[in-house]
């Protein structure tokens, strides 16, 4: 680490009014005034212009700290700078704790390895009989179609190889990939995730995913995409509806802050759900971007609003050069107590730590249960409040088969019904 760079660690997210952050705003252009709308608004366009080094961040007005421009210029050896100008437009240059600022600015911070980092925190590559394939549960893989993103979020989990910046050389071969999913008829379950699968073209990812549900055992397709967030305009209404050629096919988003849920990413998002595309949200709980329940709560609330349900909120994995940007668990629980039962069920995602070194993903929850016997399991609820109930296996001397009780059942539907 450079001399004179320090953890930046905002005690909390520099919070907007809740109202502020439930409104769905257009991007504006930024710098890219002169830019006519067809070309602001091709998928192609965007990732040609994108924000790629320390000159174009400059070059497009950012003033930086020292902790940035260090990152900037070091991102090359780790994990790529990259942004969409249309996601870039999305910073607030006034905020210098902005939470889309801090998810894809490079710090120098990201040079510093606490001990319990690692570059594979999720043990994928010891999980993966194929390259680009990894089978750590019984009935599912993990299909990593390419290296690429959009954009790069400083805290990616697989920083080690995407975007090869610290030349882990990812080669994925389709066909072994494929031939390991045929060999074995367990898996029901294929999730295509990368780098980012909707980088590939219409043509490409059709015939990956006709190759795919060509296999007999294969039940349930699902796609990883951080796409429908940093680049709205990848989706078109032509690969909604090549995509819906492919049903049963899930898409799980990443949207970490409400601000990212734009009205560009609403009708995206719309376009999808109407090619009848269930969509989940996976979010990963970020230091100064969204470790408070005002925030997630209005992330949530939007997403709904989005037609997505909130799916998995992960504790930020061990990956090197994150811890900056990681809370505690104690935080995440304190985030999840106050979302459960003071908001619709649907909206609260559950809670997860993905095992360091390869054990999955394990539910995380505040504790519900205050004591469990034989007896009974007392339990408290979102307000704090207790209760009791019995333990089936100890109804003392209640059998609900018996003609007695059945006739007692009776007796007393018909005395209600009085
Ligand atoms: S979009 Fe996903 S794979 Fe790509 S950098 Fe972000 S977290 Fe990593």
């Amino acid at each position: 680490m450079a001399e004179n760079a320090t953890y930046d660690h905002p005690s909390s997210v520099s919070e907007a009014p809740y109202s502020d952050l439930k409104a769905f705003h257009p991007v504006k252009r930024g710098s890219w005034q002169a830019v006519d709308a067809s070309q602001w608004n091709d998928w192609k366009w965007q990732l040609r212009h994108r924000i790629q080094n320390l000159s174009d961040l400059q070059q497009h007005g950012m003033s930086l700290s020292q902790e940035e421009q260090l990152g900037a210029q070091l991102a090359d050896t780790k994990l790529a700078l990259g942004i969409t100008p249309y996601f870039f437009n999305l910073i607030d240059r006034e905020d210098p704790h902005c939470p889309i600022r801090r998810q894809i600015i490079p710090r120098v911070e990201e040079t510093l390895t606490h001990p319990s980092e690692m570059s594979d925190p999720c043990g994928e590559d010891s999980h993966s009989p194929v390259p680009g394939l990894v089978h750590r549960y019984p009935d599912r893989v993990l299909f990593l179609v390419t290296d690429r993103c959009a954009a790069y979020c400083r805290y990616c989990t697989r920083s080690r190889l995407v975007s090869n910046a610290s030349g882990y050389g990812f080669q994925p071969d389709y066909q072994r990939q494929i031939a390991y999913i045929r060999n074995h008829p367990e898996i029901r379950d294929v999730l295509l995730s990368g780098g980012d699968p909707l980088l590939l073209s219409d043509e490409k990812l059709e015939m990956l995913l006709s190759e795919i549900r060509a296999i007999p055992h294969v039940e349930f397709l699902r796609i990883g995409s951080r796409i429908p967030i940093f680049l709205p305009q990848r989706i078109t209404p032509e690969l909604c509806r090549m995509l819906a050629k492919f049903h049963p096919l899930f898409i799980s988003v990443h949207a970490n802050h409400p601000r990212e849920l734009t009205l560009e990413v609403k009708e995206a998002m719309g376009r999808m759900a109407n090619a009848g595309i269930p969509l989940g949200n996976q979010s990963v709980l970020l230091k100064g971007v969204n470790d408070s329940v005002p925030t997630m709560k209005a992330l949530i609330h939007k997403l709904l609003m989005c037609r997505v349900r909130p799916y998995y909120l992960y504790q930020c994995d061990l990956i090197q050069g994150s811890a900056h940007l990681r809370t505690s668990v104690r935080r995440g629980l304190e985030i999840m107590e106050g979302l459960r039962g003071h908001t619709t069920g649907y909206a609260i995602p559950q809670y997860v730590i993905d095992a360091p070194g390869g054990g999955g993903k394990v539910p995380i929850n505040p504790d519900y249960i205050l004591s469990h016997d034989s007896e009974k399991i007392t339990i408290r609820n979102f307000e704090g409040k207790t209760f009791d109930y019995p333990e089936h296996d100890d109804l003392k001397g209640f059998d609900p088969d018996s003609k007695t009780s059945r006739s007692r059942d009776v007796s007393m539907s018909v005395s209600l019904g009085d």
